[in-house]
């Protein structure tokens, strides 16, 4: 079993008392083990008989670490006073104390830490630790195959250490080593893939993990590849390395617990995907199925060639069980793309509007792609308005959801126009569909319209212009014209409070959101989507 571990910064003696009552609450939310971090508390008067007091009062087994200044920590002192610090800590009953695998080379003193804590444990825990540490994830014990020591550490908050492989060697080397660590910051979601393969090659409990934006991956999936251990804070400040979720997040939006080795990998796509809320509702909807997978954000820079990298490495990794993603902003255009390059089936909307929003990997390999948001808009509006045969349409926009807006209006027979900020883009959107003229965004106000959809991310929670609308001034608006706004976070946004104040009627993106998600979700599992359930999620705070 992989444990969570809750990192708890203490700054000085006086501090003890709210240090252990924020450690209950985080084994109360689910961690498994406390990491007292001793960094500025080591530099006070008594240091050692305050640690040892926190470990003796300590609510749950516990890690001691006091990271210096030249590893990322706070620790700004001299070797000796921070080995006496961890001595003190281990003596005291410390599960586990952390030194730096680059400490070894700086002087004696953290040797004697080595040596102590191995002398007092004797080759019990050490060759306990050893025999627990292969097993793909179902490591004996309670703390993962473990059973206390030294977590013999590397950190690079920087990059991906040149000499990483050097280091993992050298940490595997150490016989005093109970748990190895190596953590760094990924360049990209490939590095994830690297530290599962780290930990899938380990010959004792291994904790490898990515920090930054990119490296959720290995957080979350750590128990799926046998991790010892990943970090997760009890509240959204306590980080003590860029990239830790809540524990509250794992559990409860990344599914945790559930998590095993067959588990398989969904997720999304986009650049950024930080707001996207696809994982809160498609988790929710493979827990009230009992469907055995997880679904995470995974963010990849706009370009094709880093699209093409990433989920071509993905795909490929053996033991991913990687099995589907939605696909958003940037790369609509060039998911259609690699699934062409690679062979794999295009669905024929997709063939039609030349974007597409949803990868599934089948088990044996074959890729395919779809597009879901055109069917979705088609029935956002069908559900408003029935038939939308003849009514004039207004779409915003030129991007992937315009033209999923424009395919699903026009094959329902609607007479589209459409607005775009860049006129080449509109025009060449226009010039793919019979009938379909582009105009400028500034012209709306000239014809009416039956139907408006907002199809810019003008609106948005965390796009460029969250408190604006994308209508200009002086387009018609009453109760007989219907404006759907495809912007789903917020489900009310400007737009739509405007058009509901001069008394339009409204349809909201959220719709069009949950209809796109249960065709993914279908495709995926191959069970029915509990819609209401995933509706639920979209509301829940992260
Ligand atoms: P996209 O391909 O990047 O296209 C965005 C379009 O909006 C482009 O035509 C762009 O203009 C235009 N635009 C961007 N900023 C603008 C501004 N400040 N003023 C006027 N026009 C602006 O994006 P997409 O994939 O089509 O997604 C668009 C929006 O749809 C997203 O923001 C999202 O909120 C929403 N969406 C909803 C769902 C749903 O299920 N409800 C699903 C996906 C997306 P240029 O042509 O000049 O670049």
């Amino acid at each position: 079993m992989t444990l969570i571990a809750c990192p708890i910064f203490i700054d000085d003696a006086a501090d003890v008392d709210d240090a252990i009552g924020r450690a209950r609450a985080a084994l109360g939310q689910g961690a498994r083990i406390i990491e007292w971090r001793v960094d500025r508390l080591a530099g006070e008067p008594d240091a050692t008989g305050v640690v040892a007091r926190l470990v003796g009062a300590s609510p749950g087994p516990c890690i001691v670490t006091c990271r210096p200044a030249w590893e990322g920590g706070q620790y700004d002192g001299d070797e000796t006073t921070r080995a006496a610090v961890l001595d003190a800590a281990a003596s005291a009953g410390a599960r586990y104390v952390d030194v730096e695998l680059a400490a070894l080379a700086r002087g004696p003193a953290m040797q004697r830490v080595l040596a102590g804590v191995s002398a007092r444990r004797g080759a019990r825990g050490i060759d306990g630790a050893i025999a627990g540490g292969t097993d793909g994830g179902t490591a004996g014990g309670t703390d993962g195959g473990a059973d206390g020591g030294i977590i013999l550490s590397c950190h690079d908050f920087e990059r991906r250490p040149a000499d990483l492989l050097q280091r993992v060697e050298a940490i595997r080397g150490e016989p005093a080593c109970a748990v190895a660590k190596i953590v760094w910051t990924a360049r990209s979601l490939r590095d994830n893939l690297e530290a599962f393969d780290l930990i899938a090659a380990r010959v004792r409990p291994m904790i490898v993990l990515c920090m930054g934006p990119f490296g959720l991956l290995s957080r979350v999936l750590a128990p799926k590849f046998g991790a010892f251990l990943t970090f997760a804070t009890s509240t959204a400040d306590g980080q003590s390395a860029p990239g830790q979720p809540t524990i509250n997040a794992l559990r409860e939006r990344y599914r945790f617990d559930a998590i095993t080795a067959a588990t398989r990998v969904y997720g999304v796509i986009g650049w950024p995907v930080g707001h996207s809320m696809s994982p809160a509702v498609h988790n929710v909807g493979f827990a009230a199925v009992g469907h055995d997978g997880v679904y995470l954000p995974m963010p990849i820079p706009p370009e094709y060639e880093h699209f093409k990298a990433t989920v071509g490495s993905l795909v490929d990794h053996p033991r991913l069980d990687f099995a589907g993603a939605s696909v958003t902003i940037p790369h609509k255009e060039n998911l259609l793309r690699f699934v062409e390059e690679r062979g794999g089936r295009v669905a024929p909307e997709v063939a039609r509007i030349g974007a597409a929003n949803t990868l599934a990997i089948d088990r044996d390999g074959t890729l395919a792609c779809a597009n879901t948001d055109c069917p979705a808009a088609a029935a956002a509006l069908r559900r408003a308005l029935g038939d939308v045969a003849g009514r004039r349409v207004a779409v915003l926009g030129a991007g992937g959801v315009a033209r999923a807006v424009v395919a699903g209006t026009r094959d329902a027979g609607a007479s589209v126009t459409v607005f775009g900020r860049t006129a080449s883009r509109a025009g060449t959107l226009a010039a793919s569909f019979d009938g379909v003229e582009a105009r400028s965004l500034r012209d709306v106000a000239r014809e009416r319209f039956d139907v408006i959809v907002n199809c810019t991310p003008v609106g948005m929670t965390g796009g460029p212009d969250p408190a604006g609308s994308p209508l200009p001034d002086g387009v018609a608006l009453d109760e007989d014209v219907t404006v759907f706004d495809t912007v789903y976070s917020p489900a009310r946004t400007p737009l739509l409070r405007e058009a509901e104040a001069r008394g339009a009627r409204t349809v909201t993106g959220e719709d069009m959101f949950i209809e796109q998600a249960r065709l993914q979700f279908e495709r995926w599992t191959g069970v029915a989507a509990p819609v209401e359930v995933m509706r639920r999620a979209l509301s829940v705070e992260p």
